[in-house]
């Protein structure tokens, strides 16, 4: 630095090339370490251990069995959902997400059942409160199921169909039902300019 004025940089530091020299070395180092360090795991030496990249989403870390992941609505044996309309999760949702429209179930020792249940992930905040309130178990966030990106807020409402559709996560975590595309990111569909 040019004493005469702190704001000033010296020649050498104007031309930057001394410093654009040393990040290529840096990186270059690093590089060639690393590249060696994984050719020796490749051939068998475990004790060499390079940095470590995930190549995801091909590859992914192992999730918690805490994780909460994308909801789903737990099915009776006859496939209709376990939810009995209480608006237990509804009421006490602090994003207010969820939305429940409750109907008479055909079966008279179950009192109601929902004729909708949406629940709009755009809010969400994946608390797990709903999880939490449901006295039924009927709703749970054990998807693994971590991408659900949509172009428009419509996108991201998940309706009572979509959500009884959704498996367990398997034991290592990963998903068990296809990752739900919205229709506005399947193949073909027109990319709104702005999210709607
Ligand atoms: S996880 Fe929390 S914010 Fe999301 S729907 Fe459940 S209660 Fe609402
Ligand atoms: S708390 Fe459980 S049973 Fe009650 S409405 Fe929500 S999901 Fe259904």
């Amino acid at each position: 630095m040019d004493r005469r004025h702190p704001s000033r940089m010296t020649l050498r530091q104007r031309l930057y090339l001394v410093e654009v020299l040393a990040g290529l070395r840096l990186t270059g180092v690093r590089f060639f370490a690393n590249m060696w360090r994984h050719t020796l795991r490749a051939a068998g030496f475990k004790g060499a251990a390079g940095a470590v990249t995930i190549q995801y989403p091909d590859e992914r870390r192992p999730y918690s069995p805490r994780l909460r992941s994308l909801h789903r609505l737990v099915r009776r044996e006859d496939g209709s959902p376990r939810c009995v309309a209480c608006m237990m999760c509804e009421t006490i949702c602090p994003a207010r997400c969820i939305y429940i429209v409750a109907t008479e179930h055909p079966n008279p020792e179950i009192e109601k059942v929902p004729a909708r249940f949406d629940i709009d992930l755009g809010r969400c905040v994946f608390c797990g409160y709903c999880v939490e309130a449901c006295p039924e178990d009927a709703i749970r966030m054990d998807t693994g199921i971590l991408e659900f990106a949509s172009y428009s807020r419509l996108g991201m409402v998940y309706t009572m169909e979509m959500l009884l559709a959704h498996e367990p996560a398997r034991p290592d975590g990963t998903p068990a039902s296809p990752v739900p595309i919205p229709a506005d990111r399947l193949p073909g569909a027109p990319v709104p300019s702005a999210a709607a």
